[in-house]
């Protein structure tokens, strides 16, 4: 058995905001050139939690790239434009959190050891108590010996979320986190990002297509054409879904 762990896995950073400034991403060249991004300025506030919605091709995925891969980001007002690429993958690993809408779980690894697999790759060992404390805080404190392919969706995306928060990283990025899942699941992970803002003071930014989902958030960001085209500060799913049809109009 393992030595008990004397210690939380507090390899995180500080709770800390997310500025992106002037951000600029084309695909392409000549004639075929595609806009992405178009001189976008954004902040994402700390302990706080950001939908960014938007058309398709609004640039929705690019942004999200962009924040998550710290790519012209300021993270807790520190310019970290000129880190070099080691020390951005170190910071990266520290302080960003990913979910995706497939969850990306290894297949032949247990919940336990897919949860303790960035701590990992944060140089920490990891002990079972902080594995089995980030699957108790998601709901799964008894399915740890699990694959995911025993699991339902809703389970193994809360799996992904108790892997993205073991690190306690200051930031989680999820594309599109409820966009594979049941209403009922979506409404389980949703309310366990709600605790994790609440409760941990994470920063959470959501790219999401659901109007529901968006409505979650404490603000949401509308991208049109590469740019901000609106901020809405904790709106009903109503007023997300009106606000979207006319930028798709
Ligand atoms: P969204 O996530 O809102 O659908 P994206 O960020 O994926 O938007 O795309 C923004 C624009 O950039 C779109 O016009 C898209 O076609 C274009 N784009 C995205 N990725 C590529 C790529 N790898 N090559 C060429 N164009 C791309």
């Amino acid at each position: 058995m393992r030595a008990p762990a004397t210690a939380g896995p507090h390899v995180g950073v500080p709770v800390a905001p997310v500025q992106l400034y002037q951000v600029s991403r084309h695909y392409g060249a000549g004639e075929t050139q595609v806009q992405a991004l178009a001189d976008v300025s954004v902040t994402f506030p700390a302990g706080s939690w950001t939908a960014v919605m938007g058309p398709s091709g609004s640039g929705k995925s690019t942004l999200l790239h962009c924040a998550a891969g710290l790519d012209r980001v300021l993270l807790a007002g520190q310019d970290i434009t000129h880190a070099t690429d080691a020390e951005l993958t170190r910071l990266r690993r520290r302080a960003v959190g990913f979910v995706f809408q497939n969850f990306n779980l290894i297949g032949s690894l247990t919940a336990e050891q897919n949860v303790a697999l960035p701590l990992r790759l944060a140089g920490a060992r990891p002990s079972r108590r902080d594995v089995q404390t980030a699957l108790a805080d998601v709901g799964l404190a008894d399915r740890g010996r699990h694959r995911p392919r025993e699991l339902s969706g809703g389970q193994q995306q809360r799996v992904a979320i108790a892997r993205a928060m073991v690190t306690r990283p200051a930031v989680l990025f999820a594309d599109e986190p409820t966009g594979a899942l049941d209403t009922g699941s979506a409404g389980t992970v949703l309310r366990l990002l709600r605790r994790m803002v609440d409760a941990a003071g994470q920063t959470v930014v959501m790219v999401t297509h659901d109007p529901v989902a968006a409505a979650s958030a404490d603000a949401v960001v509308f991208l049109s054409d590469g740019r901000i085209a609106d901020r809405l500060l904790r709106p009903s799913a109503a007023q997300v879904a009106g606000r979207l049809t006319r930028l798709e109009g």
